[in-house]
Parts: structure tokens; sequence; C-alpha cells
């Protein structure tokens, strides 16, 4: 009913939108420490200034909540719907080609720069979402609040404060992901993991591995060293398929550097892991008898390499809703006399502590190793029957001509721990943005066709 006039206002504004992204997007807006009044450095909090100004220009009236979020209002009556968008950004990292990180610009049909899609460009479309509504008189009979965070990359530490002083309304969608909807996000199990022993020196042994940056990667590159072996005998060990062993001899101790694929441990069949890899082929090596080596073997068999889904340690399950659970071994680390270690399991609807991490806890105990918890992040599902949904679906197919529905991720989303929370835009399915990595970008028509949804669907949800 109302898509034309939303069409010709988004076209109308659409300089202005775009200048808006590339004000935001010139701020370093990267965690750093708390200052006064700067719960997450200077950067955010000078983000979270600029769209505050931004929002108070457009009319709105605006909260800042302890500069930890901002929160966005089109009226003073019951609040109905939220929308969630974070002015944090994540490091720049290098590699950048088409700008510089902080220096948005146009290219093709694309603007590039750090947070022009995770997550600027969709806190500004948003923000003209609501002023669209507002500006062509629409009368609505409760409130649609955007809620602008500062905390989104690194915990969400954000949220967690504004939802001690406010309440979240019964609907809210992040834009913060991809198209279509988002109902389903997996629970969680990221033990650390650790062992004891006293040092064996028989030889040959097992001297070191080490591998792994975090439990939510894969890990791409690791290496081991090994005392009592030479190269020639080591590396006929050596053989994993897409895993390269690179050894080298050094004063008796044989070092192999070793690479496989990164991955996110939500996806773990896109990557391989060099630790797993490692333990491996150590555990079919001729080591002397020791607690370590034993313990060493007795770990690649509970997470021998290529099982991602948990099958050997028995906890391999899945549901319809929300897909398998898949086994990431992050972090690892052997020495002499110990080994330490991280895990990150993405668990279905259907796991709990019975079925999932108390007997993750019992199978590593049998093999000498102490889990630091066993405690689970529940999952997060808002059905996929619920008007709310029927909405966002409803609006998407409009406004795209594609069939609307709904994803299981084994990722959080910014609605993990928010009731009735999805995530919902800005990028088309199959769109690369290159998110945290370089040359980050947002096709423009994708932020845009978001923008007028995202107005549709506050009028239908609030009037
Ligand atoms: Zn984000």
């Amino acid at each position: 009913m109302y898509k034309d006039k939303i069409n010709a206002y988004f076209e109308e504004h659409r300089q202005e939108i775009l200048d808006d992204i590339m004000t935001l997007c010139r701020i370093r807006s990267v965690r750093e420490a708390a200052q006064e009044n700067m719960p997450f450095g200077p950067g955010p909090k000078a983000a979270l200034d600029a769209a505050i100004e931004m929002s108070e220009k457009m009319g709105f009236k605006v909260r800042n909540i302890d500069n930890y979020v901002a929160t966005v209002d089109i009226n003073d009556k019951e609040n109905q719907l939220a929308i969630l968008a974070h002015l944090d950004v994540v490091h720049e990292g290098k590699g950048w080609t088409v700008c510089e990180p902080y220096a948005p610009v146009v290219k093709g049909d694309r603007i590039y720069g750090r947070g022009t899609a995770d997550d600027k460009g969709p806190a500004v479309v948003s923000l003209w979402a609501l002023k669209a509504v507002k500006d062509l008189g629409i009368e609505l009979n409760k409130n649609a609040r955007i809620i602008l965070g500062t905390a989104e990359e690194t915990g969400s530490e954000d949220l967690a404060y504004y939802s001690k002083i406010e309440a979240y309304p019964p609907m809210s969608f992040s834009p913060d992901s991809s198209f279509p909807v988002t109902n389903i996000e997996k629970g969680g199990f990221g033990p650390t993991f650790t062992a004891k022993w006293d040092e064996c020196k028989a030889l040959p042994r097992v001297i070191a591995v080490k591998g792994g940056t975090a439990g939510n990667i894969v890990c791409q590159e690791c290496f081991f060293e090994i005392e009592g072996m030479t190269k020639e005998e080591v590396e006929k060990y050596l053989t994993i398929e897409d895993v390269k062993f690179t050894a080298s001899e050094n004063n008796g101790i044989v070092h192999v550097d070793v690479v496989g694929q990164s991955a996110h441990a939500s996806t773990p069949h896109l990557g391989v892991n060099s630790i797993t890899a490692s333990l491996a082929v150590l555990s079919k090596m001729p080591m002397a008898e020791s607690k370590g080596f034993k313990t060493l073997q007795g770990l690649s068999a509970l997470i021998p390499h290529g099982d991602y889904l948990g099958a050997a340690l028995g906890v391999k399950q899945e549901d319809e809703l929300s897909g398998p659970l898949t086994l990431n071994l992050g972090i690892f680390e052997y020495t002499v006399n110990g080994l330490s270690g991280k895990i990150d399991s993405r668990t279905p609807i259907c796991a709990n502590e019975d079925n999932m991490s108390n007997i993750v806890n019992a199978k590593m105990n049998e093999i000498g190793i102490e889990l630091n918890t066993t405690k689970m992040r529940k999952p997060h599902h808002t059905p996929a029957e619920s008007e709310f949904i029927k909405v966002l679906n409803g609006a998407y197919e409009e406004y795209t001509g594609n069939e609307g529905y709904c994803v299981a991720i084994g990722g959080g989303t910014y609605v993990h721990n928010i009731e009735g929370g999805v995530a919902f835009g800005c990028s088309m399915p199959g769109t690369e943005n290159n998110m945290h990595g370089p040359d980050e970008s947002a096709v423009i028509e994708e932020l845009m066709v978001s923008g007028k949804m995202f107005a549709d669907i506050i009028i239908r949800l609030c009037k």
C-alpha cells in the first residue's frame, strides 16, 4: 500500500543516505580500553555521538544510555518493534586495495570501507526507514525503536547493559546478517581443558605441539616437535589429504610446520584443522610409552581428524530445525608435562547437558583431561510461524521478488539473548561483503531496498 511512496522517498534521498553512511564509516570505532564515559574506548563513543547527532537532526527523540547504546524512537507510545544495529567495527586488518579502511568510497554498484556492511550501512538505512515513516506522515499506534549499540563485535556488553535498564519490545530484528530471516541460532559448548603429568625422557617422544588463536576458528597453522626420530623417519608419517607438512631437523629435534585451511567454527566442513591433523599423524608414530603420549593418542581418538560432528565423542546429533552439532578443536598446546586447549561446539536445539556436555566431560576425564566447565550456551529460536516472521518474509518477497524463508545458523547474532528476536538483512543471499576482512563493501542497491523494506515493516507492525 505504501510501496510506491516508500520507493520514491528512498530514491529522492539516496545521496543523503550514502553521505550518512560515509560519515559514520570515517570513524574508526574499534574497541579499546575503557575511559571515563567511554566504556569501549574513544572510537565507539565517537561513532555513537555522530549517530546521535544524525538521529536528532532527523527529528527523533534520542536517548544516550551511558554511552553503551542509544535509542531512537519515532513516538512515545508503547514499544512494539526494535531494530538493533551496531556502530562498532572489527579491526581494519591489512590488505585493503580499493580504499583506505576509514576513507569510504563508492565504486561501481558498491560502497567500500570498514563498517559499510557490518554494520553502519544497515544502521543508517534503519534510521532512514524510521525517517521515511515520519516524513510520509504515517500515524503509528505503537513505537518503533532503533537501538544503536557499540560493542557487538566484542561480546555485546552494550546490550547486556541496555537490558538492565530497559526492556525489549515483543518483536526485534537485527540487520547484521543476511536476508531472509535467521530465526534459529544454535547453542554452544566451549570449554577449555587441561591435563598434567610428570616429564618422561624416554625416546622417541613428542616435545611440543602448538596451534590456534581462538576456539571459534578452525586452526590453519600449527607445529609439532619430536625428539629421538630422524627427519626421514618422521616424514614417512606425514600424509593427510589437504594438509601441508614441512619438516626440518635441528640439534636432534625434528620440527614440523603444519598448514590446513581456516574456517569459522560454525562451518567446520569448510576448513581443514591442522591441530587434529597433527594429533592424527603423531598418534601413529612409534613413540616411547608415556602418560603424555597416551593422553595425546586418547585425545586424537576422541576428536579424530575430519570428525567435526562429534561422532567419536558420542555426541553426534541433529534435529530438523537446527541441523547437526559441530565441534572444533580450536586451540591446542602440548608440552613435556601437560596439555591444554579449547573446544568450540555449536549445538542444535535437541542438545543438552545430558546428551552433550556431560558426555564430553566424562570421555575426556577417562583419558585424564579436565574440562573447566560443562555449562552450555542456550540455543535461540523464534518460531517461523509467528506473525512477526511472516511480516518480515512478506516484505522481503514484496520488495525483492524472491522467496522468503527462515534459516538456522551455528553462530550467534546480536539478538541471541533477546526473546522474539531474529536477524534480518542487509545483504542478499549469496552476496559477498568481506565483513571483517579487507575491502569490506556493501551493494548500495541492497542497502536501499533494505531501508525500504524496514520502513514498510515498521508501518505494518506499529500501525
Ligand atoms: Zn556485525
